[in-house]
């Protein structure tokens, strides 16, 4: 059973420091009992109290990870029902499905598009993490020889995926190193994949045929001494596998019921035929709850838009995107091209770079930390000021590298025009124009 708030409390120093973010010991035990903190937020707690709150201080849906180093993904670590309440922490990982019955063009193609489909968004790359490597002809050494063709074609982390616990094991013996997902354990050969997920340190997946099958089944993995585990609660019509995803996180988070705390996979490739309803399906699973969304294949099309989906989801709602401050070059400018500048909220320098980008002039964007604040809330909060701006325009040194000393500012804080040619002697300060839209209209008729 987790410990209550006032239990955590007796095991904490007590002294109310609040190096823990929190002003007192008991406000910070009421996080922790809550699932709202991590007990590493605390430098003073002893190891003996360390080792009696471990499973309080655990998060109520553990965290699982899948592959190593850069590509490696994390999944679950969810401690809220709702993104508004504080955030999703770890996004769901998208697979595509690669089958041992597939031709080899049609699996080359697949881990070219895995390689291919990926997206610069708001300074951030988005792509597709996972492959998952179905063993549908039930043959061993075809599932190794496919398995083997995945790791050696592709960075993605991987999903062994039989019934089999001989093809299984013949498949983590030549990816075991990148530490795949082994799915899945079934009430038929639990004892056989907890042997391998033991022996190779793998993460499994548990699947059953309802919820309360899901929990026996977890809980015989736990007391076998297997940590890393995934739900698969077995449901393949959407109206019945969105239900359990609510009860699993719902049962999760707000009974504390450790046999269903762990992150889901989903399969939005078995729920239907058609692409379309395929990638409406996995939207719904980015939003509720799926740890890892397994899609039938990935198209463009389909894609970027989950990808997107799911970016703005997993955001943290009380923190604005931000993009890097610093120079950006559009079009290879040179030293005859504009400079620009604009603040750094991520949807404006989105918007303001892309109009850029299809004015086709070459320019110069310099892109200023206001917090993620847009153009007109960081002026107004005094972040996007003459006294602001100018210091920055001169340590990013922009004039080193054009001849002219003209720069852009946008229209809606024309007022800084003045305070901006005070402060930055030897520049001419330009209004540019208020809308995005209108920029390229106003790039043709720079001169130099
Ligand atoms: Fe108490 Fe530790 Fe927080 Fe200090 S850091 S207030 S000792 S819980």
């Amino acid at each position: 059973m987790p410990l209550t708030g006032i239990e955590i409390f007796k095991l904490l120093p007590k002294t109310n420091c609040g190096e823990c973010g929190v002003p007192t010991c008991l406000a910070f035990a009421m996080s922790l009992a809550a699932g709202k903190a991590e007990l590493s937020a605390c430098p003073h707690v002893t190891e003996e109290a360390k080792a009696k709150l471990s499973e309080a201080a655990a998060p109520p849906i553990l965290p699982v990870t899948i592959g190593v180093g850069d590509r490696a993904l994390k999944v679950g670590g969810e401690t809220v029902m709702f993104r508004h309440e504080k955030r999703f922490e770890n996004p769901p990982g998208f697979a595509i499905l690669i089958s041992d019955t597939m031709e080899e063009s049609e699996v080359d193609s697949r881990l070219d598009r895995c390689k291919q489909l990926q997206y610069e968004r708001v300074g951030l790359t988005l792509r597709p993490e996972l492959v998952a490597v179905k063993n549908d002809s039930g043959d061993a050494s075809k599932f190794e020889a496919l398995v083997n063709k995945v790791k050696q074609n592709s960075d993605c982390g991987i999903i062994l995926m039989s019934t089999n616990p001989d093809s299984l094991a013949a498949g983590l013996k030549v990816c075991a190193d990148r530490k795949p997902l082994i799915y899945a354990a079934t009430k038929d050969n639990l004892d056989h994949t907890a042997d391998l997920a033991k022996g190779s340190s793998c993460p499994v997946a548990v699947k059953a045929s309802n919820l309360e099958e899901l929990t026996q089944l977890t809980t015989k993995l736990t007391e076998a001494g297997v940590k890393d585990i995934v739900l698969d609660s077995g449901s393949r019509t959407v109206r019945q596998a969105f239900q359990d995803q609510v009860i699993i996180r719902s049962t999760a988070l707000n009974k504390k019921f450790r046999p269903l705390g762990f992150p889901t996979i989903v399969f939005p490739c078995e729920m239907t035929n058609d692409p379309m309803k395929e990638a409406v399906i996995a939207s719904m699973f980015v939003a509720k709850y799926g740890g890892i969304i397994v899609l039938s294949d990935f198209q463009g099309e389909s894609l970027f838009p989950l990808l997107v989906a799911r970016l703005n989801i997993y955001t943290d709602p009380q923190r604005p995107l931000a993009t890097t401050e610093g120079i950006y070059e559009i079009n290879n400018p040179d030293e005859n091209s504009p400079v620009l500048i604009t603040s750094n909220f991520s949807l404006t320098y989105f918007i303001v770079s892309g109009e850029i980008e299809n004015s086709k002039v070459p320019s110069w964007l310099l892109v200023k930390d206001t917090e993620g604040l847009s153009v007109m809330t960081s002026w107004a909060a005094g972040k996007f000021v003459a006294d602001a701006i100018s210091p920055f325009v001169k340590k990013c040194s922009i004039g080193d590298r054009i001849k002219h000393h003209k720069l852009v500012i946008p229209g809606y804080i024309a007022a800084e025009s003045g305070g901006l040619e005070e402060e930055l002697p030897g520049w001419e300060i330009l209004v540019g124009p208020r809308e995005g839209a209108h920029i390229p209209a106003y790039l043709k008729t720079w001169k130099p």
